[in-house]
């Protein structure tokens, strides 16, 4: 229905391919929904019925979307230039040959209400039912307008827009071969491994973080109630996902990157919060939003698990994927829709 172009053409121009024994085709409906039903796989009986279903009404013809009659689109319908034109100059509605108007979109419901005591025009400028037929009607007649009125013809192929970088802009090359986005990505490795040998040596050399070690917490027992000191043992740190940008003085929105250690206080599962407090190497980008969060006061013995030297040099797929999704405006400025956004490649830019 809604796609009623792409099933016309289907229709016109498909050869019909032999899937079944009986030479019967599979509709593209049914085909993608196998695939999701793959352990669920119908009988051939119920295969069969479908198809024979198909082959009288199980498809409803497709109707264009301007006046509901069948065998053309909006964009190929006759009535659309006349309706729009009639109403732009003489201000006037399509109406039947009993100077009724008649049905165009999903205009009739109201329109056969409404008739009766005033005009059309009254009747409808008061009417939601009006903006819809309006905006049919436009919509159609714009792009009808832009393909020259030629109803049957296929609409011409737009000129491909001049090849641009998705990365840094430049109408000369692509993101494939940037070589700005190359050695920003390459920095980024760099930075990467800095930060992470500084984060090893303030984090589980000076600190003691690790998992199992016993550390002192203070826990809140509620808004503005007074702080109690317990003792925890840390259960997980994600040093997988920490990386220089965790050292980002303000949040992210796409590439917040949290230090979050588990402890076990009382039976219970909590989080370290304001740990960018404590440590030089975290910035706000490098926080939790830990509001279920225990404040860490000390580690009290540690149990050091060291990270395997490789630690410091992985971590690379998540630039690749932070250059491929963004631009480099994107990640100076951030998203148009942050409120304040940490300059990623001047921050990768004093890492290296
Ligand atoms: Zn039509
Ligand atoms: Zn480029």
């Amino acid at each position: 229905m809604v796609y009623s172009c792409i099933s016309q053409n289907r229709q016109e121009n498909s050869i019909p391919k032999d899937r079944f024994k009986n030479g019967q085709k599979m509709s593209l409906t049914f085909s993608t929904n196998q695939l999701y039903y793959k352990h669920n796989q119908p009988t051939t009986e119920k295969l069969m019925r479908i198809h024979e279903d198909q082959n009288n009404s199980y498809r409803s013809k497709s109707t264009c979307g301007y006046c509901r009659e069948t065998g053309h689109n909006q964009y190929q319908c006759p009535h659309v230039k006349g309706d729009w034109e009639n109403f732009l100059s003489k201000w006037k509605f399509p109406v039947d040959k009993n100077g009724l108007p008649i049905k165009r979109g999903y205009n009739q419901v109201a329109w056969a209400r409404g008739i009766g005591n005033n005009d059309a025009l009254t009747i409808n400028i008061y009417n939601n039912c009006f903006a819809s037929w309006f905006r049919n009607c436009r919509k159609a007649y714009a792009v009808q307008l832009e393909r020259g009125f030629n109803l049957a013809g296929k609409p011409k192929r737009k000129v491909p827009a001049a090849r641009t970088c998705g990365f840094c802009g430049s109408k000369s090359h692509t993101r494939r071969n940037c070589s700005t986005m190359e050695q920003f990505l390459k920095d980024c490795y760099k930075a990467n491994e800095n930060w992470r040998r500084a984060a090893y040596c303030e984090l589980v050399e000076q600190a003691g973080l690790s998992v199992g070690a016993c550390v002192e917490v203070s826990v809140s027992e509620g808004y503005s109630r007074p702080t109690t000191q317990k003792t925890g043992i840390i259960t997980k740190i994600n040093w997988d996902t920490i990386n220089v940008l965790s050292a980002c003085t303000s949040t992210s929105s796409f590439a917040h990157s949290p230090l979050k250690v588990e402890i076990l206080v009382n039976g219970e599962k909590r989080t370290l919060k304001n740990l960018h407090n404590k440590f030089k190497c975290l910035g706000k980008n490098g926080a939790g939003n830990g509001y279920w969060g225990v404040e860490l006061t000390k580690v009290i013995t540690n149990s050091p698990t060291p990270l395997p030297p490789e630690w410091i040099t992985s971590y690379k797929e998540s630039f690749e994927t932070l250059v491929k999704k963004k631009t480099s405006e994107q990640l100076k400025h951030g998203m148009a829709s942050d409120y304040s956004s940490p300059n990623i490649m001047a921050h990768i830019a004093a890492w290296k």
